[in-house]
């Protein structure tokens, strides 16, 4: 099955192979849609004769092949993993790579319940961490041990925006002999590939863009190394936190619009940061697209364009901060990112709430825009009230 869509991968772009991978006309009825195959197990014919393999939902579920074929198709790899949740994702792969004793280097910038699943979950299985600046490849080199297994970079990260060139990581984990793990959530794999850049496993939260329509939470992974994609299949099902079919099915249909989507965000974002990098009340805008963002040339050279994601420090504070998030209207104060709708929130006391007093704290002056797919006028204006 996969062999087929990565012909499809080879002979088109992207928006041809996120519409067509996986989504394979129904052969009995001609469906255009996978259908949502919302059942637990399957009739044997016979003892142990599957048809198509599948035999209990946790192990394989047609929806969900659909959606990880496309998943393996869009980010270049030979083997996609769905599961319940970005963080169910990102359990099993640590579950995989690491036993009690391993090392493991994560970025001084991420994702806030990235940082606790490792501080306060896997560390309690005898897993330790060095907490790097990503974003310096010799910092990585220095923060590796005779133990380390793997490398986890988030670029661009969350909140703080910072780009790692993943390249020049890939490098420095081949040369270790560690794996180099990425999380594409921010750039979902229209703005940015990372297997293509030398990396061993891509990590999505598809509640995020590759859903993109608030509707559903999901999680993914991505290989290339096929004793990797068996060791990934076989603790997804030993573990059990499976995508269920609709959500597959949901995920499946945002991805079809996933570049046209991609494409609208990084615009509107982009009048965005030009009105804020104006604004007396704003005192730092971050977002790659600027040319003074430390790691611009970076993200020019290994993304499309430079994503919905914005961060900004406002004069006066945390007081302010918080304020300006109470008073949008069009932005929707939030959580989660990468849908439709513009949100805004206070990582400090929001989605970052859990690293405070840790290496990854966050400014509290600081606010998060995901940028929507509105009419840019009316976001920018309700940005201009609310800082006032
Ligand atoms: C949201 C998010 C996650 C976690 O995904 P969930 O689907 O919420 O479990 C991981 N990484 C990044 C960058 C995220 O934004």
């Amino acid at each position: 099955m996969s062999d087929r869509h990565s012909d499809v991968r080879g002979a088109h772009g992207f928006e041809t192979v996120a519409i067509h991978a996986g989504n394979t006309p129904d052969p009995t009825t001609g469906a255009v849609v996978p259908a949502i195959y919302q059942v637990s197990t399957y009739k044997q014919d016979g003892v142990g004769g599957l048809r198509g393999g599948y035999e209990y939902s946790r192990s394989g579920n047609p929806t969900r092949t659909a959606l990880e074929e496309n998943l393996a198709a869009l980010e270049g790899g030979r083997r996609g993993l769905a599961f319940a949740s970005g963080l169910a994702a990102e359990d099993c792969l640590l579950r995989t790579l690491l036993a009690p004793g391993d090392h493991l280097v994560i970025p001084d910038d991420a994702y806030g319940g990235t940082f606790r699943l490792i501080s306060k979950v896997v560390a309690r299985w005898g897993v330790d961490y060095t907490v790097a600046d990503t974003s310096d490849p010799a910092a990585v080199r220095d923060a590796l041990t005779d133990r380390t297994k793997a490398i986890w970079v988030e670029t661009p990260s969350n909140p703080l925006l910072g780009v790692s060139d993943i390249a020049a990581l890939a490098g420095v984990a081949r040369a270790a002999g560690v794996r180099l793990v990425v999380d594409n959530t921010f750039a979902s794999p229209y703005l940015q590939q990372p297997l293509a850049l030398g990396a061993d496993v891509v990590v999505h939260s598809t509640t995020k863009y590759m859903g993109g329509h608030s509707d559903v939470v999901g999680g993914a992974l991505v290989v290339s190394d096929q004793e990797l994609a068996d060791e990934l299949a076989y603790h997804q099902n030993a573990m059990g936190a499976v995508a269920g079919p609709f959500d597959s099915w949901l995920v499946l249909r945002g991805i079809k619009t996933l570049a046209v989507r991609m494409d609208r965000h990084s615009a509107n974002a982009e009048r965005i940061v030009e009105m804020l990098s104006g604004h007396p009340k704003v005192t730092k805008v971050l977002y790659p697209g600027l040319a003074e963002h430390p790691g611009h040339e970076v993200a020019a050279k290994q993304m499309r364009s430079f994503g919905g994601m914005v961060s900004f420090q406002v004069a006066g504070g945390e007081e302010e901060a918080v304020a300006v998030c109470d008073r949008t209207e069009v932005f929707t104060l939030g959580e989660s990112l990468g849908g439709v709708e513009s949100l805004i929130e206070h990582p400090g006391r929001m989605t970052h709430a859990s690293v405070a007093g840790s290496q990854l704290e966050v400014p509290s002056d600081l606010v998060r825009l995901s940028v929507g797919i509105e009419n840019a006028d009316d976001l920018l204006a309700d940005l201009q009230q609310a800082l006032g």
